[in-house]
């Protein structure tokens, strides 16, 4: 089962967030602390991602769209989105995923457009009203 990667702009995640099958999954390193992140959103540090990429396909059961990003979604996001594919690949069976999406311009561009930044300490994030 062949899956790719799709991009998905900051206004579209923006209208789909509200889904329940969605997780987004920041995977900044230490920026997350300071800079804040998208409610909501999962943290998986791309420095560790591989190590943790099964507690992460736990974390997410039940949901069908994973979407990656990391601050410009130009190294990082896209790199631990390729290695979900490869994972999931592998895997015997059906984690019920069927989307990996990117997002685009990442966290940064996300904020320069004005959309929710969330800046609680909480882990994981349990905002789920922006
Ligand atoms: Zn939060």
């Amino acid at each position: 089962m062949a899956r790719s990667i799709s991009y998905v702009t900051g206004s579209q995640l923006l209208s789909l967030k509200r889904r329940p099958n969605i997780a987004i999954i920041d995977v900044r390193d230490d920026e997350r602390s300071y800079d804040g992140h998208i409610a909501g959103s999962l943290h998986y540090a791309s420095d560790t991602f591989s190590e943790k990429i099964s507690n992460l396909i736990q974390e997410v059961k039940g949901k069908d769209t994973l979407v990656f990003h990391c601050a410009l979604s130009q190294v990082r996001g896209p790199t631990c989105a390729r290695k979900i594919v490869n994972y999931l690949e592998e895997m015997k069976e059906d984690s019920g995923i069927k989307n990996i999406w990117v997002l685009e311009r990442g966290f940064n561009g996300w904020e320069a457009s004005g959309r929710p930044v969330c800046s609680c300490t909480d882990i994981p994030c349990k905002d789920e009203s922006a």
